[in-house]
């Protein structure tokens, strides 16, 4: 082991792990370390169209055949047949009233279902993150990367010419110098005890708790519900991240190749209380038998990893980046797990910190790039808060949830398409926070569902939204024809060539590569 390295990077979830290859490409000298042994339970699973683009292009771009395969269903199938993943074709919500049967539903109007892919092959998935981890890891290894686990740091100090964190490992000190720190450890993580940074508050989102486990014995919801509906649905609809939303929180369950079925549930304080979860399985339990339908589908469940208990959920630090050190944007906050944000937001910044190490390192301007990475992530993280949180506040009522949904699959189709069409600029900040046109109006539609309106406010608010999407919709979002079930349909995107400033041939030629077709 050096004693100096260019880069060191803490915490090897994925996101640290891939950090670490795209640094060690550029030919930097990296080091990797982590407090845990992989494989080891981590949570946050499901990726979305978006996450899997900016996997992608940052596989191609620097050059990592190991981990371009996990950016597709059927490529990580044929590369990596061992390595647990889940089918996710879509995102799907059921609308439950906590203590009632579920109604019947001819209207659809207490599900919504949105597919993200048009068939399996190139569809989104879960990670199974004990193996995805722990692939990624050893794929950093092998292209050279310097990996220590099993650390406990326990300090950092900066000089002028360097920042050095000493810990201990197997029983001995160590110490190691490097030019630079990335922090990749999660929320509340090492450089936030480590610094003594401090929380800021995420204005517009309530205080939440979670509470999750790994699960056997889990049926699928297509069963509880089979017969009401005489059209078949986009997708099957368990092969997606499952919401079951109900007034004060939601249910997420996602189901793996290997017979593990992940779920949880995030909830207010005052729902959260109601349920006592930081009792745990119990609790959990308790909410099952509220929801006589997700009973019956975790009728023989077994948990086969112990109850998590989050006491605070959401998380946003004061500071993302010093001289020497910053936050990947999983260390820097976290709003929920609703709308699977944490991969993109993550992916977002990794490819961000790529492009600065390629483009600035030991440049002057490198730590006013770095500075700016960090206003970017905060803004992003906050950009999300305002939007979950306006989702939490309609939970309990279902048509305006949904029609709210929109201002998160219209960005972010759009921003996955123009990304696809290598027009990355169209779509440069999350969900078109900073849009000049879709900004304001996302943030106007979001404070006017918190305002709490009649049910006519709330008609004019689903209409406002479509309005607000229009110029980004892509997809056929916000179509009362369409009764809540989106599938995905190319004539859609043709239609839409001028929104991503191509042409229908371009389009065209798109569906093509990405293989759209069967
Ligand atoms: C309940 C829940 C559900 C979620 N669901 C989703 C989802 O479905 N989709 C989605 O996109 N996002 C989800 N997220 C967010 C997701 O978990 C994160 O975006 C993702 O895990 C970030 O990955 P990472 O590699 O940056 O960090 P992590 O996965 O947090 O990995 C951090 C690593 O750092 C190590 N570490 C921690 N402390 C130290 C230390 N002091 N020294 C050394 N190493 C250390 C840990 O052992 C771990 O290996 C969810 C989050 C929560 C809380």
């Amino acid at each position: 082991m050096n004693d100096a390295y260019d880069i060191a990077i803490v915490g090897s979830g994925f996101a640290g792990s891939l950090l670490a290859m795209i640094a060690h490409q550029l030919g930097r000298s990296v080091i990797l370390l982590e407090k845990n042994r992989h494989p080891r339970f981590a949570i946050g699973e499901s990726s979305t169209p978006l996450s899997n683009i900016l996997l992608e292009t940052l596989a191609t771009r620097y050059d990592l055949p190991g981990i371009a395969p996990l950016s597709k269903w059927g490529s990580w199938q044929q590369t990596y047949p061992n390595v647990a993943s889940g089918l996710k074709r879509g995102f799907t919500f059921y609308h439950h009233v906590l203590g009632e049967p579920r109604a019947s539903d001819p209207d659809r109007q207490h599900q919504l279902l949105v597919a993200a892919s048009p068939h399996d092959r190139i569809a989104d998935t879960h990670w199974y993150r004990a193996e995805v981890d722990h692939l990624f890891v050893k794929e950093a290894q092998k292209l050279g990367v310097q990996y220590l686990d099993e650390v406990t740091l326990q300090s950092v100090t900066e000089s002028e010419k360097e920042i050095r964190l000493k810990g201990r490992r197997n029983n001995e000190d160590f110490s190691v110098g490097a030019t630079f720190v990335v922090d990749a450890t999660g929320p509340r993580g090492f450089l936030h005890h480590a610094l003594a940074l401090q929380e800021s508050p995420l204005p517009g989102f309530p205080a939440t708790q979670a509470l999750f486990s790994h699960f056997t014995g889990a049926a699928r919801f297509a069963e509880q519900i089979s017969g009401q509906d005489s059209e078949l649905p986009p997708y099957p609809v368990d092969d997606a991240a499952v919401h079951h939303i109900f007034d004060g929180g939601w249910i997420w369950v996602l189901q793996f190749n290997n017979g593990i079925t992940s779920a949880g549930v995030a909830a207010t304080d005052e729902l959260a209380g109601r349920l006592q979860l930081s009792e745990g399985p119990a609790a959990w339990q308790r909410l099952l038998d509220l929801i006589p339908a997700l009973k019956n589908q975790f009728a023989n469940f077994e948990a086969i990893q112990p109850f998590t208990y989050m006491p605070r959920v959401s998380f946003r630090s004061n500071a993302v980046a010093g001289k020497r050190w910053t936050l990947l944007p999983s260390a820097a906050g976290f709003v929920d797990p609703l709308l699977s944000t944490g991969f993109p937001l993550t992916l977002l910044g990794v490819s961000r910190l790529a492009e600065i190490i390629e483009c600035a390192w030991d440049k002057p301007e490198f730590i006013a790039r770095v500075q700016s990475y960090a206003s970017l992530t905060d803004n992003e993280l906050l950009a999300a808060a305002g939007l979950i949180g306006a989702l939490y506040g309609m939970m309990g009522r279902f048509s305006a949830f949904a029609a709210l949904s929109m201002l998160y699959f219209a960005p972010a189709s759009f921003s996955e398409s123009a990304r696809r069409l290598g027009k990355a600029h169209l779509a440069s900040s999350f969900l078109l926070h900073d849009d000049p046109h879709f900004g304001p109006l996302m943030r106007r539609c979001c404070e006017l569902a918190k305002s709490n309106s009649t049910q006519l406010e709330m008609d004019n608010l689903a209409h406002e939204i479509s309005q607000a999407i229009e110029p980004i919709n892509i997809a056929g979002f916000a179509n009362p024809h369409r009764r809540n079930w989106y599938p995905v349909d190319a004539n859609d995107l043709l239609n839409s060539a001028a929104k991503l400033q191509s042409t229908k041939n371009q389009i065209s030629e798109l569906l093509d590569r990405s293989g759209f077709w069967k």
